[in-house]
């Protein structure tokens, strides 16, 4: 397109466009539709033989938005016949038609002439109207100097803007134009070849870059962009080629911005869903590279690793060929798999479980056995003597399926130490296994692989911590074991102790039978009752009463005190714990059958002793080092400004002797109050609780032990209602029905009323009440000391404070045997030895003989009941001190 400028007429008749503006250079398609454009265009163009130039003038809605299409020109406004005077000035000026109340007209003040390039005429078929279609191909600015009517649409008288050419020869030499100009071709320049990537077409438009003068390549150009109304404006009215340019530089310049920034969109959306095709892809191609660089390492290498473990495992064949297949299928996996990590941990378990390890057993001494034994623990007699029973049978006949031991006891009375010693006597490796608790079957065998974290059973687990397949396996409060819903763990345990059963131990999670006959189990239990029949069935029970007072002195001065000393960096050079005070110890501060409370106390002196030495130790070495400081050679060595050495000790010099405390701590009394407290357990504890009628003392019998339980019983006018509180079970409430019954029907014959046919409870309450009402009780041994504290109550007499009773009774006032009386009777001694001060007594005491006393007491007295001898048909000072006389 040469640049030969235009013949422009001095008159033109004006083409409005609503909201459009048609810039030089540009070539659009019209339709007209509208009376008064097809006027124009019938008249200005279909008509004349040689057409002419028509005028375009932008013309401004009021209501922004009502953008028409191109090819409606309609959109312009009709003006009617009344000539509507142009005021042209320079600026952006409105001129209003307001005739006919119609809507107001801003006509632009400039421009475009206009060339039609192409015409053709139509008539709408039912209303038989004349329609236009025009090309009109932009030209060059002018602006309007003044607008009238011609018929039905407008003419102006116009003058040219656009420069001369001799005008714009000069213009083009500016420098600032040539730089603008070379600014805008560059620009033009990249977005040409962004566009180009999309659509071919693009390289005609490089070509008019070449050819075409550039001041009308920036209207070209803008005018090819979708930009608003406004600036299309302010392109038409940039008359000044440097402001032309700049501005279609910035117009430019803004589409290919926001053609990139969409472009850039694109490529992100399609780069996310085709992320993980691509990871994969990279993956692939990592794993090539490596293998060519032979740098083989991470996952594959780790599944390499993972099969020479299992390889070394030396599962069975059988075991072997499953564990293959799995390996196969982790192979084919990638990491990032949901299953990888499951099947991996799977076979790492595989791996590390001890199909085949075990540890050496020794050739067993079973003198040195017992020695250690007896070593370990004090007393115990008869279970050491069983110990060593069952490790000679196992010396005998070492795949002997022996019984497996289960010690039962309160806590703390060496159940868990004596199972390790037994370990320790066959060199095996001790595993312990709580099952305090467990009530799903799951914990016991496992849960099926298929359960999002599932895990192997606590054996198959135990065994893999312990990494051989024969240790000694406690299998700690085995009677803690629940059942619900969630199965029996009980009855999995029968299969794990079944001799017969657990050569082919299956652990769901495993899923392949484990060999479990080579462990030697050992339980442990508080008590027999909860543990099922048919577990108990499989288990010799050892039973393991709590210690008395002597014993629990002599375990403390042979074993608790030097083990604690030891395990805080003590001796007895340090400290020194007298055998009066872990009497003291015993008595004040545990009430407990084992030693564990015990040992715990020691551990605390120990501690406190541990600061005091620690710091002791500190003063020491500083005062060695300060001595030195005093001499006169370290003095003048200071005053030369000289170094101060350290004290070298010479070699082989004890250090620890360096810092010896020369005299040891010995625990009193006072330290015993500083470091545990005010004493836990009051000496006159029972005495004072029973000093009015109607109290008594009974005992009772938990898993911890013995412990002793006050009742209390008192009357008010009432109904004679029974009520009863303390947190009661129902064998205890119906123990005190059955009590309260009883006392009623012997009330003449103990002497609470005059004669039988007196109503006891008449017109009055009676209330009875276990203390400690937090705790819940139950059980009913309560029923003498039920029987008495209501025979106290109504009596109006007090009950001896030195004696505690137990026993259930019948309706008839049978007192029936009594069980843990050792227990029982461990804790009232210890409450009587505070009364009584009598240490001694127990000394001299047979223990092992005691429940057979005490059931002959129960029996004896107990048939006798109906007296008032109920009281003392219990275990009390008195009648122990009958017996003892009798029986020694
Ligand atoms: P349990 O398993 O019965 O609850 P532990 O075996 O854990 O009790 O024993 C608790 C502590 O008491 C251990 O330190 C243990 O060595 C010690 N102990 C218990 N009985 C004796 C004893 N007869 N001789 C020496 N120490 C004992």
């Amino acid at each position: 397109m040469a640049d030969s400028p235009v013949e422009l007429p001095g008159r033109l008749a004006i083409l409005p466009f609503r909201n459009k503006v048609l810039l030089p250079g540009a070539i659009v398609r019209i339709r007209c539709t509208n009376p008064s454009s097809v006027k124009l265009v019938e008249q200005e163009l279909w008509q004349k033989e040689e057409k002419g130039l028509i005028g375009v003038l932008p013309v401004r809605d009021l209501e922004a938005g009502a953008v028409g299409s191109l090819l409606s020109p309609g959109v312009g406004s009709d003006s009617g016949e009344g000539s509507s005077k142009a005021g042209v000035s320079p600026v952006e000026t409105s001129k209003q038609d307001t005739k006919n109340g119609k809507e107001p007209i801003h006509w632009h003040s400039k421009g475009v002439a206009a060339r039609a390039l192409h015409l053709s005429r139509g008539v709408e078929k039912p209303s038989g109207r004349v329609t236009y279609i025009v090309v009109l191909e932009g030209l060059c600015r002018f602006s309007v100097q003044e607008l009238s009517t011609r018929g039905s649409y407008h003419v102006a008288r116009v003058s040219r803007l656009d420069m001369t050419k001799t005008e714009l020869e000069q213009a083009e030499q500016d420098p600032d134009l040539i730089a603008l100009s070379r600014q805008f071709k560059a620009t033009a320049m990249e977005l040409i070849s962004v566009l180009e990537q999309k659509q071919k077409t693009v390289s005609r438009t490089k070509v008019l870059l070449d050819t075409v003068p550039v001041y009308r390549l920036a209207d070209i150009f803008v005018a090819s962009f979708e930009i608003s109304f406004e600036e299309q404006l302010s392109m038409l009215d940039s008359v000044d080629l440097k402001v032309r340019l700049s501005k279609a530089t910035e117009l430019v310049d803004r589409h290919l911005q926001s053609i990139l920034v969409a472009e850039k969109i694109t490529q992100k959306v399609e780069g996310q869903l085709s992320k993980s095709q691509k990871e994969f892809l990279l993956r692939q191609q990592m794993r090539a590279i490596k293998e060519e660089l032979g740098d083989n390492d991470d996952d594959e290498d780790d599944v390499v690793a993972l099969e020479r473990k299992m390889q070394n495992a030396g599962m069975p064949a059988n075991i072997w060929k499953h564990a293959q297949r799995e390996l196969r299928r982790l192979r084919k996996m990638q990491p990032q798999q949901p299953g990888y990590s499951s099947s991996r941990a799977y076979l790492e378990l595989l791996a590390d479980l001890p199909w085949q390890k075990v540890s050496e057993e020794r050739e067993l001494d079973l003198r040195a056995a017992k020695e250690s034994l007896d070593w370990d623990h004090y007393g115990l007699t008869k279970v050491k003597q069983r110990i060593i029973e069952y490790l000679a049978v196992r010396k005998l006949k070492p795949d002997a399926r022996g019984p497996v031991l289960c010690f039962v006891g309160p806590p703390g009375v060496g159940k868990t130490s004596l199972a390790s010693s037994i370990a320790k006597a066959l060199n095996r490796k001790f595993i312990r296994i709580s099952l305090g608790g467990v009530k799903d079957e799951a914990d016991i065998r496992g849960h099926r692989r298929t359960y999002i974290g599932s895990m192997p059973g606590r054996l198959i687990d135990g065994l893999k911590r312990v990494s051989v397949s024969n240790p000694v396996m406690l299998l700690d409060e085995i009677d803690k074991t629940g059942s619900d819903v969630r199965g029996d763990p009980a009855s999995a345990l029968l299969e794990v102790l079944d001799p017969e059963q657990n050569k082919t131990f299956n652990d769901h999670y495993l899923n392949v039978p484990f060999d479990l006959s080579k462990v030697i189990f050992v339980a442990t239990a508080n008590r027999m009752q909860p543990i099922p029949p048919p577990l108990l069935d499989r288990m010799e029970v050892i039973e393991l009463p709590g210690y008395t007072p002597e014993e629990k002195l002599k375990i403390a001065m042979k074993h608790l005190i030097p083990r604690v000393l030891e395990q805080h960096g003590l001796s007895s050079a340090y400290l020194q714990i007298p055998e009066a005070m872990v009497k003291l110890i015993i008595e004040r501060y545990t009430r407990e059958a084992g030693v564990r409370n015990l040992e715990r106390n020691l551990a605390a002196l120990a501690r406190a002793a541990a600061v005091k030495v620690a710091e002791q130790a500190n003063t020491l070495r500083l005062g060695k080092e300060i001595q030195p400081i005093t001499t006169t050679l370290l003095d003048s060595r200071l005053a030369d400004g000289g170094e101060v050495e350290m004290e070298v000790i010479p070699m082989g010099h004890d250090i620890s002797n360096t810092y010896e405390n020369p005299s040891p701590m010995i625990v009193d009394e006072a330290m015993l109050e500083k470091v545990l407290g005010p004493p836990r357990f009051d000496d006159r504890e029972a005495a004072d609780r029973v000093a009015s009628p109607g109290v008594s003392v009974g005992l009772v019998w938990t898993s911890f032990g013995g412990e002793v339980q006050f009742v209390e019983a008192t009357a008010m006018v009432g109904k004679g209602d029974l009520h009863l509180t303390g947190q009661l079970g129902d064998v205890i409430k119906e123990s005190a029905q059955l009590a309260l019954t009883w006392v009623r029907a012997r009330a003449a014959d103990l002497n609470l009323s005059p004669t039988s046919d007196i109503n006891l409870l008449e017109s009055r309450d009676i209330h009875i009440h276990f203390p400690a009402g937090a705790v819940p009780k139950d059980g009913p041994s309560a029923g003498v000391t039920l029987v008495t504290s209501l025979v106290s109550l109504f009596s109006n007499r007090k009950v001896r404070a030195d004696t505690a009773m137990t026993g259930e009774m019948t309706l008839r006032g049978l007192v029936l045997p009594v069980g843990g009386v050792k227990d029982k009777i461990h804790i009232w001694m210890c409450i009587l030895i505070r009364i009584q001060s009598s240490w001694e007594m127990c000394r001299h005491f047979h223990w092992d003989s005691l429940p057979y006393l005490f059931i002959e007491i129960m029996h004896r007295w107990g048939t006798k009941l109906g007296g008032p001898l109920v009281c003392y048909s219990v275990v009390s000072l008195g009648v122990w001190n009958l017996f003892q006389a009798k029986y020694s």
